[in-house]
């Protein structure tokens, strides 16, 4: 099964399979299956309106609301139409316009079907394996990123990767521009723009923020590749390293803008 283009959040389906290798996870990803199918864990199209403490689950939409209201409203502005990217919450494995995807892919955005898919067992090898802090602000920041390359997506960028391994691959400053993607969403949270007139974040701690930019160094390329190979090798970096996904989850938290975000002329050092 290849990755989709677009990418996940990180070089996670590595560290899952040197884990299985390992005999030590005991996840998703069951290849015994005949055919991939949908599994979603909780019903999320009733979470509209619904209290969280129903379902937990709702969170994701919850994130995906404010993102998305925020992406309709800014890129308007910007002489650009929004269309949306429905949220499909799995767990084990998933059919996609990218083909069958297991959950040792983690989360990810398929371009041809202009989905975001969340694989939920990822928030716990997140913390257990990636040793991020977690929370809610980790996870709104990796569906945020997940959005940040429907964006690319609607701009066209995602055809334009060609070299997907190495330091300064395209793939890198894509995946580093959907970090800065989802620090520009960050930046707006709390203002985000509802039917209501009341933002769907009201507030975003110092807390909050640190969870997220500690998520971000995370699934960094070489933190994952020290864990899992023992060694650092940027010829195969697909997503950059812990401190440029901090740096440009900043560059956009900062600055809320999107011109910031460009990665592709701006050497992603
Ligand atoms: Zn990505």
């Amino acid at each position: 099964m290849g990755i989709p283009v677009g990418g996940g959040i990180g070089g996670v389906i590595l560290l899952v399979v040197i884990l299985l290798l390992n005999g030590t996870f005991s996840g998703g990803g069951d290849s015994d299956e005949p055919a991939a199918r949908n599994t979603a864990p909780g019903n999320l199209s009733s979470c509209e309106g619904k209290d969280l403490a129903a379902n937990k689950d709702c969170r994701f939409v919850f994130y995906q609301n404010s993102i998305e209201n925020f992406w309709a409203a800014e890129l308007p502005r910007r002489g650009k139409k929004y269309t949306k990217a429905p949220l499909r919450v799995f767990s084990n494995s998933v059919n996609t316009g990218c083909g069958p995807a297991t959950a040792a892919v983690g989360p990810f955005y398929c371009p041809p079907d202009k989905r975001v898919y969340l694989e939920l067992g990822f928030f716990q090898t997140l913390e257990t394996d990636l040793g991020a802090k977690g929370g809610d602000f980790a996870e709104a920041y990796v569906v945020a990123h997940e959005y940040g390359h429907h964006i690319q997506n609607l701009y066209g960028i995602l055809d334009q990767i060609k070299t997907r391994e190495g330091a300064n691959s395209d793939s890198v400053r894509s995946e580093l521009q959907a970090d800065c993607l989802a620090g520009i969403w960050t930046n707006h949270a709390t203002t985000v723009p509802t039917k209501s007139g009341k933002p769907l974040i009201t507030e975003l701690s110092q807390d909050d923020i640190d969870r997220g930019l500690d998520a971000a160094a995370s699934v960094g390329d070489d933190r994952i590749q020290q864990k899992t190979q023992g060694q650092v090798t940027p010829e195969s970096f697909s997503h950059g390293t812990a401190e440029q996904r901090i740096k440009w989850f900043k560059t956009g938290m900062d600055s809320g803008d999107l011109a910031r975000c460009d990665t592709w002329s701006a050497n992603p050092l």
